[in-house]
């Protein structure tokens, strides 16, 4: 099996190690991985959904205050202990003002790029704005959810040409989650339409599920078959829990089978596009 690189793994668990990250990469044939801070959001999920709704934003704001520090200073400390294995991704809430703050320091701290969800707000939003600009500054790849959400909250705000605003940071390095199924056609129109014609936009899909497998084949064929693969980067969703890494490869190189995807382009995919958008060297 080629090398690969996992770009969108969550850790759900502050117990975890360097090492438990590592031995689960190694059982899952994953060679490299990008692991997203603990997502606050969902381990304060009962006490949020409990207050007013109209109450539950500036609740996950203050929440996301006082927890995400620890959070990405967690993943941090695992990449700065195996630079050679682990990437880490901030979690970053981009309407709180702490917020340009906060992705500075982690970077600081060692995390290699940010993750964001929006939530109760739209790619384009103003109030994003400082934060957009200081990711830009830092030089590092934001990971945005796409597509709809499985747990319920409102997905509109993630519908992918929602994101077209984002080309105004044309430095600004995008990914765009989960061909942001089940909005496929758009993602891949955001992505496409935005480099083909502004060379210096910087915006990428990963492959992560989202779309069930009976779509994943639909989906997959049509990035593929517009989309300069170099645009398009591995990723499973999978936790740092489970070895849901082993069952999206598997998947993948069955849909890759029957798609005819070469080996030259399967490199890219699985490897190399992500070591050139990280910029890393391995
Ligand atoms: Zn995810």
């Amino acid at each position: 099996m080629m090398d690969i690189f996992d770009t969108h793994v969550h850790c759900l668990s502050w117990e975890q190690t360097a090492a438990d990250i590592v031995a689960q990469m190694d059982e899952c044939g994953v060679r490299m991985e990008c692991v997203i801070a603990p997502p606050i959001w969902y381990e304060n999920r009962q006490a949020l959904a409990s207050l007013p709704r109209s109450e539950r934003r500036k609740a996950f704001s203050r929440v996301w205050r006082e927890k995400a520090p620890a959070a990405n200073d967690l993943v941090a400390g695992w990449a700065r202990e195996r630079p050679d294995r682990i990437l880490a991704l901030a979690w970053i809430d981009p309407l709180h003002p702490e917020a340009p703050h906060e992705a500075e320091r982690a970077v600081e701290a060692g995390c290699a790029g940010i993750k964001i969800i929006n939530i109760g707000h739209y790619p384009w939003d103003e109030r994003c704005f400082d934060v957009y600009d200081r990711i830009e500054q830092l030089d590092v790849p934001v990971l945005f959810h796409a597509g709809i959400l499985g747990d319920g909250r409102n997905s509109r705000f993630s519908r992918p040409a929602e994101f077209e605003a984002l080309k105004e940071w044309p430095k600004l390095r995008v990914i765009l989650a989960h061909m942001g199924w089940p909005w496929t056609d758009e993602a891949i129109a955001t992505v496409g339409m935005g480099r083909l014609y502004n060379p210096t936009a910087n915006m990428v899909m990963d492959l992560a599920p989202g779309a069930p497998l009976a779509w994943r084949e639909d989906a997959m064929a049509k990035a593929l078959g517009y989309l300069p693969h170099e645009w398009i980067l591995f990723g499973t969703d999978g936790k740092s829990t489970d070895g849901k890494a082993a069952r999206v490869i598997r998947e993948t190189e069955y849909i890759f089978n029957k798609l005819g995807v070469s080996d030259e382009a399967r490199r890219k995919i699985y490897w190399q596009n992500a070591c050139d958008f990280y910029r890393i060297n391995y």
